[in-house]
């Protein structure tokens, strides 16, 4: 479905920043001032000393310096720790977006019913077995208790 989300017109706006990324022209771009793409976050930030770091260059903006830094302070490789700014930044972005997102997505689902129908009957379809096997044995585990609810709810309805 996220495919299809894709095709619709909805673009991830990290994709295509990475995508961006990858060019290899320099991520400065002018917008009432000089600004620079973060290559962590893929975040245009004003080139200014709020947003920047220059003694510690320019391949990643303050905030992201940051988590960097916590990361390695929890004993990260620099490796993971990247990673970890990343996904610090991922997240608020996810967080800001969140809104626009789920309503793009709830308009795409509600223009496009068929298709969620049809995944959804393709994907019980291919799930079958494990979803009964899941039931049966939450059945199975939970039998005397189910019953005793039972029992009690038809004594109650005998005693009304
Ligand atoms: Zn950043």
């Amino acid at each position: 479905m996220t495919a299809d989300l894709y095709r619709a017109g909805y673009s991830s706006g990290y994709a295509a920043g990475r995508r961006a990324a990858n060019r290899t022209h320099l991520p400065v771009r002018w917008r009432d001032g000089y600004e620079m793409r973060c290559s962590t976050c893929l975040e245009w930030w004003p080139l200014d000393e709020e947003n920047w770091v220059p003694r510690l260059g320019m391949a990643r903006c303050r905030a992201c310096w940051r988590a960097y830094k916590a990361a390695k302070q929890r004993g990260y490789t620099a490796e993971d720790a990247a990673k970890a700014a990343r996904n610090e930044a991922q997240r608020a972005r996810y967080h800001a977006n969140r809104r626009r997102y789920n309503e793009a997505a709830r308009a795409w689902r509600a223009k496009n019913r068929e298709k969620v129908a049809a995944y959804n009957a393709k994907y019980r379809a291919e799930h079958r077995e494990e979803t009964l096997a899941r039931s049966r044995a939450y059945y199975a585990e939970a039998r005397p208790v189910i019953l005793a609810k039972k029992r009690a709810a038809h004594r109650g309805e005998a005693a009304a």
